[in-house]
């Protein structure tokens, strides 16, 4: 056996020795490998070049003090109760000033600034540190980042805790870029959207390869391509999975796997709220019963349940609206 497949083999076995036995992304890996396939699929046509060009000097600069006042509009039109100024009198909201045009950063880091905002939890309390770019678009930012910081747990969070919570910021966020738009911003609600799910198509990306690592070991236990055509029914794509061994890549694939399932239940909470505004409700209701809710009840608070048929239809429906929304959208 090559080097660098044995290599691969022995990290999806001590991967696995570590999971405990009802872990939901391995017992259910052919669902997430579905997750992301449906991804790719129907993201790949919104996205021409990997990464998206930027015109950040077209992005509407704005002020501190009237983001703030906007954000606190954002909450108060979307009936979601949080003390903005509270929190930022107390400290534990701080905006971080960054000079976005001013110093000189490469395209990628200024990227990173866009969308950098740190929920930190540390001796029992949390700190939301959020870069104020000086943009219209911190204001989605902020958005997100309040979304992680209103049901701070006081123990670090589980992963299906983070799972919850990460859906919860998606889709808040998503509210609130309708909100942009209504107030005139349209390219910046745009940009924010495309950032958002050329992020999913790039976790889906790189998650397909591993979970296909994943299947064919759990099933056959080696990765041939034999054992692929078998179960795949097809030999596209082993070419790929086989210079992905051969460099010894393997994503962690629970954090892959609970970023496309968050984004596909922030998508479909989004959807939820647009077609009845009542969903604030079940919204609010996840932010407060998260921390002691397990997976079942949280998904029962969204009005979801197993995550099998009826409810893979209802995600996979909101994805694929969003991604019309995502080809037809010139605003
Ligand atoms: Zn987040």
């Amino acid at each position: 056996m090559e080097e660098e497949t044995e290599r691969i083999y022995r990290l999806i076995n001590n991967y696995l020795i570590n999971t405990s036995e009802n872990d939901i992304v391995i017992n259910s890996l052919d669902v997430f490998y579905y997750f992301a396939l449906n991804v790719k699929k129907l993201l790949s046509d919104c996205f021409d070049k990997k990464e998206f060009d930027i015109s950040y000097s077209k992005i509407t600069k704005m002020k501190l003090l009237d983001k703030v006042d906007l954000i606190k509009r954002f909450y108060q039109k979307n009936d979601m109760i949080f003390d903005l100024d509270h929190c930022i009198k107390n400290g534990t909201i701080e905006f971080r000033y960054y000079d976005f045009f001013n110093i000189k950063n490469s395209d990628a880091n200024k990227r990173i600034n866009l969308t950098k905002g740190i929920v930190l939890q540390k001796n029992g309390k949390t700190n939301v540190t959020i870069n104020d770019n000086g943009l219209v678009t911190d204001i989605p930012l902020t958005i997100h980042e309040l979304s992680h910081f209103k049901n701070s747990p006081d123990t670090e969070r589980s992963l299906i805790n983070w799972l919850f919570n990460e859906s919860l910021a998606v889709a808040e966020e998503l509210i609130c870029l309708d909100f942009l738009k209504s107030l005139g911003y349209h390219d910046e609600a745009k940009l924010w959207l495309r950032l958002r799910y050329s992020s999913l198509l790039k976790s889906a990306k790189q998650a397909i390869p591993s979970y296909q690592m994943f299947i064919l070991f759990k099933k056959f236990g080696a990765i041939s391509d034999i054992n692929y055509r078998l179960y795949f029914k097809t030999i596209d794509g082993y070419n790929y999975l086989k210079k992905r061994i051969k460099e010894g890549i393997i994503h962690p694939i629970h954090k892959l796997s609970f970023y496309v399932l968050a984004t596909y239940l922030g998508t479909y909470m989004y959807y939820e709220y647009h077609k009845d505004r009542s969903f604030i409700k079940n919204i609010e209701n996840l932010h407060k019963r998260i921390n002691d809710s397990d997976f079942f009840t949280c998904l029962k608070l969204i009005n979801l349940h197993n995550l099998e048929k009826e409810d893979i239809k209802k995600l996979m429906k909101a994805l694929s609206k969003m991604c019309n929304r995502l080809k037809n959208d010139t605003h």
